[in-house]
């Protein structure tokens, strides 16, 4: 037995399965060839912010489209931040909206599929296997540096361009075994860390699907992997997930991109495939003649629920959407005026790169010219439908 393998088997004494044998138990999905397979992964706030609902029809439409598969999984590694009844909520928002789920989450404790658990908390098993697997080919290693001692870290690194847990820094990286032992022997806890094979001076490259090719410089950082309790950290849970999930492109808000440095070399060490990445600038709102992002706390219209308390139709607002994903939809409703949405051929290199604007006037515009082509009998129903939960008054006057 190596060294590595000895350290592996004293941090993860419980864990008595392989990669293998999950690789074995989420083969490659079988689907026609130029499938895409994407995914909502929300944190269960409850929160479903006007953005979240737009990411979901861009990545929603990529896999139905290409006959693909749309999942949830629902990433509650954090506790704390949980909300009951989190998970109904938000997906009842998007299911009025027709993004409908194929697998994974579609109800609070509910989830179909065969490449669950789809619930982050429920795969610690999981992740403690291939961060152990690293461990042994000697790619993590554990750090018991405490608050106070990273914070000395930070201090001395004041004049340090790059700063962080990295190279010389990073004072865990070469803890000998018995020294490992002696501090797992106190009871010291640990958090396990990559052991980070980038170099500074190299570049990592990367093809994104809506901003295009991306350059940036290598990853050097030995991020954690596993925080103390045996939870991963976000990185570390999106490279095993979307590997095991067979995640062939993954749509997130593009804050993510200045991390994907650090994700592409996960994917690497681990042996996987990366994915595509799909990174969504965010809806921008127009204030005092200058921009910024649409806030859940400022703007009411940030919360998807405020569509439909303002009885706005399903119809108009995924037009609406459309409309700001796609300069040239527009152009196609002009062109095609009863063709349902679904034929539009949408197109991830033709949406916007530093953010799509928000415009209450626009979506109104838009809302008027999707009623225009009602029945009667339709804007009857949908009124009456709507106040009867909103507007209780008007909702008699119809009756
Ligand atoms: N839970 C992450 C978030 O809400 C998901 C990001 C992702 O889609 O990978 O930001």
């Amino acid at each position: 037995m190596t060294n590595n393998e000895r350290l592996a088997g004293l941090l993860f004494p419980d864990i008595d399965k392989t990669p293998d044998y999950y690789e074995n138990l989420f083969p490659q999905r079988n689907l026609k060839e130029g499938a895409k397979v994407t995914r909502f992964a929300p944190s269960p706030t409850g929160f479903l912010h006007f953005g979240n609902l737009f990411t979901c029809v861009t990545a929603y439409k990529t896999a139905k489209d290409s006959d693909g598969v749309f999942f949830v999984r629902v990433e509650d590694t954090d506790q704390k931040r949980k909300v009951d009844g989190a998970i109904d909520i938000m997906l009842q928002g998007l299911s009025v909206y027709g993004v409908q789920a194929d697998e994974g989450v579609v109800a609070e404790s509910k989830e179909i599929g065969e490449y669950g658990p789809y619930y982050q908390s429920q795969r610690k098993e999981i992740y403690q296997t291939y961060a152990k697997a690293l461990v042994e080919q000697d790619l993590a290693y554990p750090c018991f540096c405490s608050a106070e001692e990273l914070d000395e870290i930070r201090t001395a690194q004041e004049n340090e361009s790059t700063k962080g847990y990295w190279g010389k820094w990073a004072k865990c990286r070469n803890l000998t075994i018995d020294e490992i032992e002696q501090k797992l022997a106190d009871g010291s806890t640990f958090t396990l860390r990559l052991k980070s094979p980038g170099s500074s001076e190299k570049k990592c490259f990367f093809d994104d699907m809506i901003k295009g090719k991306i350059e940036m410089p290598e990853n050097v950082q030995d991020i954690v992997l596993l925080k103390s309790d045996g939870i991963p950290t976000y990185h570390f849970a999106h490279a095993v997930d979307d590997h095991l999930m067979r995640t062939t492109h993954v749509f997130r808000g593009d804050e993510w991109i200045s991390s994907t440095p650090v994700h592409l070399q996960l994917f690497r060490v681990l042996g996987f495939k990366p994915p595509k990445y799909a990174h969504v600038a965010p809806i921008m709102k127009e204030e005092n003649g200058g921009k910024r992002k649409l806030s859940k706390r400022k703007d009411p219209e940030a919360a998807v629920s405020y569509y439909i308390e303002q009885g706005f139709p399903q119809e108009s607002v995924n037009e609406y959407i459309m409309t700001i994903a796609n300069s040239n939809f527009e152009d196609w409703r002009r062109a095609n005026k009863t063709e349902p949405i679904e034929k539009f051929p949408f197109s991830l290199k033709k949406m916007s790169v530093s953010g799509a604007l928000f415009d209450m006037v626009k979506l109104t515009d838009v809302s008027k010219n999707v009623i225009s082509t009602m029945t009667a009998q339709t804007v009857y129903n949908k009124t009456l439908e709507w106040a009867e939960q909103y507007n209780k008054r008007l909702a008699e006057l119809f009756k």
